[in-house]
């Protein structure tokens, strides 16, 4: 079957943008290669609890992020202003002991989604057909056709098939798209180059999860909030829910990939739960639970090259010429192609906006909207 539109990536770009596909009337579908959908947005639910914890993605800025704004709105996913209250500890490897800084926290802005980010990608696929999202199937090939674009993939049992539509809205971290997925005719080398020099945001990254029956850093007059120059977390913070337990502290590690993987997770553990002790006292070390997640381990998110975090905020956006990449056939979103917002969710969402706009209906797509796989027509009942 022909589509209007195959969406590579099923994070919240590509869901964002299939939805906009279907508001149109437009048919597509989505090829995602996990056996998730939310990419980068992932949840964790500790032993005995059903509530999910953020392991990608924590925060939003509503006041300067009007499309994650108005989207929370429209799904009806609630926001909750970061615990910020009681004093910030800095750590510095000169002193013998954090200091307490009193006043308002820098996270004051902040805000999370209750029941975790991955509210939002439930919510999001909640309003698109089963058919229109298909999950385990990794693009592995996209071809160039006289009337259209093909993709081919492959299951994670080697079964592989082939879509074919009139555009392809790629919503792949760029880097990973050039570094994973084969293109005939091939891209200009400039391209490829614009792609492989385009860090994936927060790929060399890895968060440390702790949690707890008590919120006793608050009980204490703290935050929970925590800069330090003496590791292995650089920052925590608390990633209790809205409300109620299990109460958490996360944190994101200082060491390099390479670092944390000559290290190993049992080390990892140890001594962030050591430093936890360090900061907020013995309670630290009574934790329910803990996770890591390693996102410079996951090929389905990082490449090699992601191994080392960039200096700063990297300049994203797409250059003018890939905007026209196979006579506009092949589109690029995803949120490393957003020039706005870069790097966060919302420019995820600005990024697939501005692509899926570009994506016209093909009249022998929807001549036939009783076949499945189309955005319009089905929604779920959940
Ligand atoms: C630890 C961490 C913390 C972060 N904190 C924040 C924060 O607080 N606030 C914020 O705004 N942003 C934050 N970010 C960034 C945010 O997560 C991203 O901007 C956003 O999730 C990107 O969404 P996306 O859909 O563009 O890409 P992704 O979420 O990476 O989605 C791409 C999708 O493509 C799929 N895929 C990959 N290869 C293939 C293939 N060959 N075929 C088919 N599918 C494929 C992937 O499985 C994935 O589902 C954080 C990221 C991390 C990792």
């Amino acid at each position: 079957m022909k589509y209007d539109c195959l969406i590579l990536g099923g994070g919240l770009s590509g869901l964002y943008g299939a939805l906009r596909l279907q508001q149109r009337g437009l048919r597509g579908v989505v090829l995602e290669a996990r056996e998730r959908l939310g990419g980068r947005i992932l949840g964790f639910a500790p032993a005995g609890s059903n509530i999910r914890f953020d392991l990608g993605p924590a925060w939003v800025w509503p006041e300067f992020q009007p499309l994650i704004a108005g989207l929370t709105r429209e799904l009806g996913v609630e926001l909750f202003a970061q615990q910020t209250t009681g004093a910030v500890l800095y750590e510095d490897p000169n002193l013998p002991a954090a200091q307490r800084i009193d006043g308002p926290s820098p996270n004051a802005h902040s805000w999370r989604m209750a029941g975790g980010a991955i509210r939002l990608i439930e919510a999001l696929a909640a309003r698109l057909p089963d058919e229109a999202i298909l999950t385990d199937r990794r693009v592995v090939e996209l071809h160039r056709r006289p009337d259209g674009v093909e993709a081919r993939t492959v299951t994670a049992d080697r079964r592989k098939e082939t879509f074919v539509a009139t555009q392809i809205v790629s919503t792949l971290p760029l880097r990973l798209l050039a570094d994973s997925v084969q293109f005939e005719p091939a891209l200009p080398a400039e391209h490829r180059r614009h792609f492989a020099a385009t860090p994936t945001w927060m790929a060399a990254h890895a968060k440390f999860l702790a949690f707890y029956a008590t919120p006793f850093w608050r009980e204490a007059g703290l935050s929970g909030e925590v800069f330090s120059r003496r590791g292995p977390l650089t920052e925590i913070y608390d990633a209790s829910p809205a409300q109620g337990g299990p109460y958490a502290l996360f944190g994101f590690f200082g060491l390099p990939a390479n670092a944390r993987r000559q290290l190993g997770r049992d080390a990892l553990t140890m001594r962030s739960l050591a430093q936890l002790q360090r900061l907020f006292g013995d309670a630290a070390l009574a934790p329910t639970g803990w996770e890591i997640k390693d996102w410079s381990d996951d090929p389905l998110t990082a490449t090699p090259a992601d191994a080392l975090a960039p200096a700063g905020h990297p300049a994203y956006g797409l250059p003018d010429a890939l905007r026209t990449a196979w006579d506009g056939r092949l589109l690029f979103a995803g949120s490393e192609a957003s020039a706005g917002h870069g790097g966060y969710l919302e420019g995820a969402l600005e990024a697939a906006a501005a692509a899926c706009e570009r994506v016209a209906p093909n009249p022998a797509a929807t001549g036939n909207a009783t076949q499945p796989g189309c955005f319009t027509n089905f929604h779920r009942s959940h």
